[in-house]
């Protein structure tokens, strides 16, 4: 058994973490759902075609981070790397053109072969939301508002900043793309060996390179919006007049990109310094491009994902709203046992918590009672039971009462 621990990049999530995970998850399912949000539910695994084609043959996480491997029919499948292109894949193949617009969200476990460190794992969670078949701007601008309502929920907002930027349409960037070939192959030999690839490939990619020397050069190059069209220029405008309407503060930074060909108009991160390196909690942008591309009809599309681990790591600073506290039933001595689990399946009936330590004396189940911070312990010695009672007690106040059996479930009310 010299295996027997997580594979690195993985974790197992329990206590705070697991609260807090569910705590965002909630939070986001009923904000999606407040903003018209369907929940979709894609398989974790799909033909690695439906990645390779969607990311693109030289973006990171295809060229470098993908789960891929053959199954026992020798299909080439790929555990999923984000979500977008299985909800583009679900759409085409499950034939909704018909349903358009759709809005969608879904949340799950993402997988991509990165370097672990604090903020990157290799086995990872993503809430995520998508718009389709809306070429307007106002699908923008509500894709943000509801990250915007989400993060502030959350009690997050006040540490996160909205940067955006807009890639501008096809021949926008097409005009953009030949400046940046130029600009760069000019200073061809201080790019790194990865940026002279993409300079032949994908030029625009260049722009995310998070190499020290790369980013030096970066940081002199053509500014898209200079290369705007009227179209170009126009979007944007009415993306950022709707924010403004919507009281949504934000950082146009013209140097973010989202270096993908199908990628247009809008492009938007939600950052923070409060958690080093990996500073990026939410992420998305416009991929007008991308179901036709996969073979679809042309579909207009946008969406964000958000890392539930960056998220729960500075919700856990602030107070996680409590689910409902339990309450600890504690028979003394053995004669009360039968009465105890009768008990605590009728308060589980009326939808209370119950929690009955299995084992030990009072004491020791006193000890558990307060160490799970239920609210009250229900007491019952057999004397007490025999008169029909049991005794009360107020974790927090200290204070007890003597209770009829029967009354139990409704003296509890005041816990709920
Ligand atoms: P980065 O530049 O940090 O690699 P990315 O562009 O690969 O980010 P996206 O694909 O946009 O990230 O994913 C959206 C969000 O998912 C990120 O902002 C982050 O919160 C989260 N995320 C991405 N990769 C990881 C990972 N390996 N571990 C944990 N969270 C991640
Ligand atoms: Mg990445």
């Amino acid at each position: 058994m010299a295996r027997l621990q997580p594979v690195r990049g993985t974790h197992d999530i329990l206590g705070d973490q697991a609260r807090a995970f569910r705590y965002i998850t909630d939070c986001f399912i009923k904000v999606a759902e407040r903003y018209g949000h369907e929940e979709i539910s894609t398989p974790i695994f799909e033909f690695t075609e439906v990645f390779k084609r969607t990311l693109g043959e030289t973006s990171d996480v295809v060229s470098k981070e993908m789960y891929t491997f053959e199954d026992r029919g020798g299909e080439s499948l790929t555990l999923r790397p984000e979500y977008t292109a299985g909800i583009a894949r679900a759409f085409i193949s499950g034939g909704l053109q018909q349903d358009l617009p759709l809005k969608f969200y879904g949340y799950g476990p993402m997988f991509r072969y990165e370097r672990p460190q604090k903020g990157r794992m290799r086995q990872f969670h993503q809430i995520d939301v998508e718009i389709l078949g809306v070429p307007e701007p106002q699908a923008d601008i509500e894709l943000l508002a509801l990250a915007v309502d989400l993060l502030t929920e959350l009690g997050l907002m006040e540490h996160i900043t909205l940067e955006i930027n807009s890639l501008g349409d096809v021949e926008s960037r097409h005009a953009y793309r030949d400046a940046l070939v130029a600009y760069f192959s000019d200073h061809k030999d201080r790019l790194s060996e990865d940026s002279l690839g993409r300079l032949e490939k994908n030029p625009l990619r260049i722009l995310d390179s998070k190499d020290e020397g790369d980013r030096e050069l970066v940081a002199g190059a053509p500014v898209l919006q200079d290369y705007f069209n009227d179209t170009s220029a126009d979007f944007f405008r009415q993306v950022c007049d709707g924010l403004d309407v919507l009281g949504i503060s934000y950082v146009v930074n013209p140097r973010l990109v989202r270096g993908l060909d199908y990628y247009s108009h809008t492009a938007f991160e939600f950052t923070t310094d409060q958690l080093g390196a990996q500073g990026t909690v939410l992420a998305g942008g416009r991929y007008d491009g991308l179901i036709e591309i996969m073979g679809g009809p042309p579909t207009a599309g946008i969406g964000w994902a958000a890392g539930i681990e960056r998220l729960a790591e500075m919700v856990s600073g602030n107070h996680i709203p409590q689910v409902m506290r339990p309450v600890s039933i504690v028979p003394v001595g053995a004669d009360a046992q039968s009465a105890a689990l009768k008990l605590a399946r009728d308060l589980r009936h009326d939808g209370y918590n119950v929690d009955m330590g299995y084992r030990g004396n009072v004491g020791k189940r006193m000890k558990r009672a307060n160490k799970l911070d239920s609210a009250v312990a229900v007491l019952m010695g057999s004397d007490e039971l025999a008169r029909g009672k049991v005794t009360v007690k107020d974790l927090d106040e200290g204070s007890q009462a003597e209770i009829d059996l029967e009354r139990v479930s409704d003296h509890l009310m005041q816990y709920r």
